[in-house]
C-alpha cells in the first residue's frame, strides 16, 4: 500500500459560549482534518482542534500540505516509525514540538486509521487491546456567570452517567475554590469522583497551600498547578502533597514526558492526541510512564483517545465533555456503560469524518 496525497480541511464554527478556566478563554471554533489517501482506496483520517487562536488552523494546514505532506507520497502507512522519523528530520530545524508535532499527530493518528480499516478492526485490537472500555470522567466544572448555571451542569453530567467529574480552579481565591468543590460535592454526592484543574495558575507555593486544601476534601487529582516547564516545581511539589498531581496535557512527544517522569513531577500523565503524538509516540509514553509505576489519563475525549486508552495497561480515565452534545464531525459516536465508555467497534481510530459536516463548515 501506497500513500497518494495528504490534504488539511480547516472547519471553522461558531462559539456561542466560550468556556473559561482560571487563566483562558475558549472562544475559536477551528478545526483541521487530515485526510491521507492510499492507492487501494483506504481513506486515514485525523482532526485537531484549537480552543484559542484563530490564525492556528492555516499554519497547520500548511505544515501538514506545503512542509511534511509532500514527504509521505509513495511511502508505505504501515512504517509509521520509519515516517515519524523522517518527519521529525524535516521539522527540527524549526523545531519538532509545537505546530510540528501537531502535524505529526494528526499524520500517525491518519496512518493508524489506515492500518486498522486495512486489518478490518478497530486499531486498539490491531496494536493489542489490554481493555474494551475505559473509566471517564467529564469536564463540568468550568467558569460561568452564575452558581445555579454551575450546579446544573455538575448534575446534569452525572445524570447522563458520569462517575466522576472535574471542576476549574484557581481563578479566584482558594476560598472560592473550596466553595465550589463543597458545592460540588453537595450536589452529586460521595459517590462521584472530584478532580481539579487549576490550567497553570499557580506557582509553587500557591500551589501547595491550594493543594493541602484540596486533599483535606478528598479531591482525587489536582492537575497543572504549574506552567508545564517547571518539572522541578512540580516534583517538590508532589513530594509535599499527598493528593495525585496530574500534568502532561501541554507535553509534546515521549521526550517531554520522559523528563517529567525522571524529574518526580507528577503520578498522573495526560497525554493530547493533538500535540503529544499519535498512537506510536502514546505507546512510548505508556511504557515510560507504566515502568515508573504512574498512571495515564487522557486530555480530551473522542474515539482516538478510547483507542489509545484501550492499549495501554497503565490507563485509568477517559476524558469527557458530555456525549450527547457531539457536533456532528465525528461519524462515530461513543457509548457509556456504567461510567465507563465502549471501545467503538469500527475498524479504525474512528475518525472518519461527515463529508456534509465539512462542506458546510470549511473555510479553506
Ligand atoms: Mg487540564
Amino acid at each position: 500500500m501506497k500513500i497518494t496525497k495528504l490534504e488539511a480541511v480547516i472547519i471553522v464554527t461558531e462559539v456561542k459560549n466560550p468556556m473559561k478556566d482560571a487563566l483562558h478563554t475558549y472562544d475559536a471554533g477551528t478545526r483541521v482534518v487530515t485526510k491521507i489517501h492510499t492507492d487501494e482506496g483506504i481513506i486515514g483520517y485525523g482532526s485537531s482542534f484549537f480552543g484559542r487562536g484563530k490564525a492556528s488552523g492555516a499554519i497547520l494546514k500548511l505544515m501538514l500540505e506545503s512542509e511534511l505532506g509532500p514527504h509521505l507520497i509513495g511511502e508505505d502507512p504501515h512504517f509509521t516509525r520509519k515516517i515519524r522519523k523522517k518527519l521529525w528530520s524535516i521539522a527540527d530545524y524549526h523545531g519538532a514540538e509545537g505546530f510540528s508535532h501537531f502535524a505529526i499527530s494528526a499524520i500517525d493518528i491518519a496512518l493508524w486509521d489506515i492500518i486498522g480499516k486495512k486489518a478490518n478492526l478497530p486499531t486498539a485490537k490491531v496494536l493489542g487491546a489490554v481493555r474494551d472500555r475505559i473509566p471517564a470522567y467529564c469536564m463540568a466544572g468550568w467558569y460561568v456567570d452564575t452558581e445555579k448555571e454551575y450546579v446544573a451542569k455538575c448534575i446534569e453530567t452525572v445524570e447522563e452517567g458520569f462517575k466522576a467529574i472535574k471542576l476549574k480552579v484557581g481563578k479566584y481565591s482558594l476560598e472560592n475554590d473550596i466553595e465550589r468543590i463543597k458545592i460540588a460535592q453537595r450536589e452529586v454526592g460521595p459517590d462521584i469522583k472530584i478532580m481539579v484543574d487549576a490550567n497553570q495558575g499557580f506557582d509553587e507555593k500557591e500551589a501547595l497551600r491550594r493543594g493541602r486544601a484540596y486533599e483535606q476534601l478528598g479531591v482525587r487529582w489536582f492537575e497543572e498547578p504549574l506552567i508545564p516547564q517547571h518539572k522541578e516545581s512540580s516534583a517538590r511539589l508532589a513530594r509535599a502533597l499527598d493528593i495525585p498531581i496530574a500534568i502532561g496535557e501541554n507535553f509534546y512527544s515521549k521526550f517531554q514526558f520522559y523528563d517529567a517522569v525522571q524529574a518526580g513531577a507528577a503520578s498522573i500523565y495526560q497525554p493530547d492526541n493533538r500535540r503529544a503524538g499519535g498512537p506510536t509516540e502514546w505507546l512510548e509514553i505508556g511504557a515510560i510512564t507504566d515502568v515508573a509505576g504512574h498512571h495515564i489519563a487522557s486530555h480530551g475525549g473522542g474515539p482516538a483517545n478510547v483507542n489509545m486508552l484501550c492499549v495501554l495497561p497503565n490507563a485509568i480515565f477517559l476524558e469527557s465533555g458530555s456525549l450527547k452534545k457531539e457536533d456532528g464531525l465525528l461519524k462515530t459516536r461513543l457509548t457509556m456503560v456504567d461510567g465507563e465508555v465502549l471501545l467503538p467497534d469500527v475498524p479504525g481510530m474512528g475518525t472518519d469524518v461527515d463529508e456534509e459536516y465539512i462542506e458546510k463548515y470549511r473555510v479553506d
